[in-house]
């Protein structure tokens, strides 16, 4: 079978998927007043309302950067 192939189809759906994931996240890393991993209200100039979402979304971040190499 055509392995080779079906893992192009894989990388480039994925590599879509992770830029898409870093322009609607990465780039807007501004405090509104909302939590940037599960969007919970968080107080003003807050960019996360616990330490596990921000390392929850840190985590996931590497993840993405690892995945986009
Ligand atoms: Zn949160």
């Amino acid at each position: 079978m055509s392995d080779v192939a079906d893992r192009a189809d894989w990388r480039i759906a994925h590599d879509i998927q992770v830029s898409r994931a870093h322009a609607s996240r990465t780039l807007q890393l501004e405090a509104d007043g909302h939590c940037h991993y599960c969007d919970e209200h968080v107080a003003h100039g807050v960019l996360f309302c616990n330490t596990d979402c921000r390392d929850d979304y840190e985590k996931e971040q590497a993840a993405l950067r690892r995945a986009g190499r």
